[in-house]
């Protein structure tokens, strides 16, 4: 059990990678508090980590509330007894370029999936900076290289993999024995990128997917227990030298 004993929060715990956190997590010894703005989503992850004789509690939460932040905290802290991982997973998927992207959809995109990773570091800092922890931001590989159609998830996915660097430097200067790092997915089968895929007419969805998995090395999309494994390793104390760091799980998107 490599999370024995350990309590783990996972935002957007719900579904797709999210979902795969929680239930590795839990499967490694943690208990799980499973965060999500779909609490009936969050709840179904509960009920099966729980028939799986694991640890877990849903809370019904929206990232870009401050102050909803605080009392998950001391709902974890309370029920559980500690704070040792925060996943800051929670995210949503925008297209469009820079000419046709609104200035609603860009801070739209910048509150969930940037503002929530700033204050949900803040507050995990705060929270662990007696007893050490690790958090770990889920940025993309389209917070290292651009996309024409991205923009908007360009800029917020950049913008948590920076930050990570700030928080982990902040963290290792106070002395603060907590690891800061951030995990870039490639493209995962996840409700996520099915719905973008499935919003477009079905020539145009065809001719996408072809795309997409010519620029793959692999050839195939990854799964969300891809992504779990990287993330099981960062809240592990087997990662105990790693801070400021990006962990890539893409099938080799980047290495081109
Ligand atoms: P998903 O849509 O399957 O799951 C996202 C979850 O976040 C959902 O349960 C949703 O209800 C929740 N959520 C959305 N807005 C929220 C809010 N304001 N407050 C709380 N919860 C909220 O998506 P996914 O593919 O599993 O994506 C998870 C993370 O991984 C996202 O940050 C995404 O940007 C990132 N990511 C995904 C891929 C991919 O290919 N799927 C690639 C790179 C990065």
């Amino acid at each position: 059990m490599r999370l024995k004993d350990k309590v783990a929060i996972v935002t957007g715990g719900g579904s797709g990678i999210g979902a795969a956190i929680c239930n590795c997590f839990a499967q490694q010894g943690a208990s799980v508090v499973v965060t999500d703005i779909n609490l009936a989503g969050a709840q179904n992850v509960v009920d099966q980590i729980i028939k799986s004789g694991g640890n877990a509690m849903a809370v019904e939460q929206d990232v870009v509330d401050e102050q909803r932040w605080s009392e998950v905290i001391a709902i974890t802290l309370s029920e559980f007894g500690g704070l040792d991982v925060l996943v800051n997973n929670a995210g949503i998927g925008m297209r469009g370029s820079v000419e046709s992207t609104t200035l609603a959809e860009w801070q739209r995109t910048q509150s969930i999936n940037l503002d929530s990773v700033f204050l949900g570091t803040q507050q995990a800092v705060r929270a662990m900076k007696q007893n050490g922890g690790s958090i770990i931001n889920i940025s993309s590989i389209e917070g290292i290289v651009g996309e024409a159609t991205c923009a908007a998830y360009n800029a917020s996915k950049g913008g948590v993999r920076i930050f990570t660097k700030s928080a982990a430097l902040h963290c290792a200067n106070e002395g603060y024995r907590i690891r800061v790092n951030s995990i870039h997915p490639g493209f995962i089968a996840t409700p996520l990128v099915i719905a973008a895929i499935e919003s477009l007419p079905a020539s145009e969805a065809e001719q996408l997917s072809a795309q997409l998995l010519a620029k793959i090395p692999f050839g195939e999309l990854g799964n969300p227990e891809d992504i779990a494994n990287g993330a099981l390793f960062l809240a592990s104390d087997e990662s105990r030298y790693m801070t400021g760091s990006e962990l890539v799980i893409d099938g080799g998107y980047t290495a081109q």
